[in-house]
């Protein structure tokens, strides 16, 4: 997986991104107001003190806390004590090492913690559920203070929470804490999707979170359970606007996930045709934004990935013709000085495409 948070605007480098660094699209939190400073709530005297996680995991401040795992740096997940030394892990991370990475002392076998995991577990899902949003306050906090505290977030928003120590785990290849974390953060946005119904925001952390999911099954070589999230992801993008650059990036790389997952597998007729469908919502998303370079070269990506679907299923004229597109997209389009690294991708998929094109004339 590309661990890109759908709560926090990353660059994907796999595909090329309209995101921007440390944008984010979930707009309420202290960190999106002058930084974590208090700030008066309008029209009323509440007053929101600067949050603080008393574990240290705080979005800005992120420090190694007693319930986490030294090896992945996430939450402990199927905590394991070593003996003779007692320091803990996750049993996937520490089964990878002989001796303590703490202590150094050899690892004669590993017990269960469980009570220590079921304090991570109580952690987790009491974290962030601290917050109240001032609605909340007018409906259960009616003591008639006049000068009502609110403690916001402790630290992050538990949505971007979760993806974060999702993120750290699945970088430590402890791709079942991942996905734990990334379940329990798509059923939190299907509840409020149960509750609010299917808004934009919802719908494109929910397609993003599961795309994630997808990731982590590809990771572990479980083709068919990645394929099941990547199509569900598929099916709430879907649903959103098309003017969204965010939104339509992720949707279309979904498409192209399962596309090679299916040309992997050998089933190149359905490789190509989610190839195609990525290829359409590019060119769709084009029509919105056709200054945009980034999309230009995503829809040239595209093309060469049904050219070579293409060609593989015997169909070459088709596959020349779509090679030729791409090439003639890329080589008008101009970028600015500041996008170096765009044009360094450029570069590098015309290079693709011309070998394409060598390839058949010297067959
Ligand atoms: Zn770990
Ligand atoms: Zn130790």
């Amino acid at each position: 997986m590309t661990p890109v948070c759908p709560f926090v605007k990353a660059s994907r480098p796999d595909d090329g991104s309209p995101r921007k660094p440390g944008e984010c699209p979930i707009k309420h939190g202290a960190e999106h107001e002058g930084g974590g400073k208090a700030k008066k709530e309008s029209g009323g005297e509440s007053a929101t003190v600067s949050p603080k996680c008393p574990f240290g995991y705080d979005s800005q401040t992120f420090k190694l806390g007693p319930l986490s795992c030294m090896i992945c740096q996430a939450l402990l997940f199927d905590c394991s004590k070593c003996v003779p030394c007692s320091h803990v892990y996750c049993k996937v991370c520490i089964s990878r090492f002989k001796d303590c990475p703490l202590c150094g002392a050899d690892v004669e076998k590993i017990e269960a913690d469980t009570d220590l995991q079921s304090v991570v577990d109580r952690f987790i899902d009491g974290h962030a559920r601290i917050k109240r949003s001032p609605v909340d306050m007018d409906k259960e906090g009616e003591a008639g203070e006049n000068k009502k505290v609110i403690y916001e977030d402790v630290s992050l928003e538990r949505g971007a929470f979760l993806v974060q120590q999702a993120m750290r785990a699945f970088r430590a290849q402890n791709v079942e804490s991942a996905k734990s974390r990334l379940s329990l953060c798509a059923e939190d946005i299907r509840g409020r999707i149960e509750t609010v119904g299917n808004t934009s925001e919802l719908c494109s952390q929910l397609g993003a979170v599961l795309g994630m999911l997808g990731d982590c099954c590809r990771s572990v070589g479980d083709a068919g359970s990645a394929v099941t999230y990547f199509e569900e992801s598929v099916e709430f993008l879907s649903k959103l606007s098309a003017a969204d650059l965010e939104i339509t990036h992720t949707h279309s790389v979904s498409l192209n996930k399962i596309g090679d997952l299916k040309y992997y597998d050998g089933d190149l007729e359905a490789a190509r045709s989610y190839y195609m469908r990525s290829l359409n919502v590019r060119r769709d998303a084009i029509k919105h934004h056709p200054s945009v370079s980034s999309q230009t070269l995503d829809v040239a990506v595209s093309l060469a990935k049904v050219a070579d679907a293409d060609r593989s299923i015997g169909n070459e004229d088709a596959a020349l013709d779509r090679f030729h597109e791409a090439i003639k997209l890329l080589e008008s389009l101009t970028l600015k000085p500041e996008e170096a690294g765009l044009e360094q991708r450029r570069l590098s998929v015309l290079e693709f495409l011309k070998n394409q094109l060598a390839e058949k004339q010297s067959d």
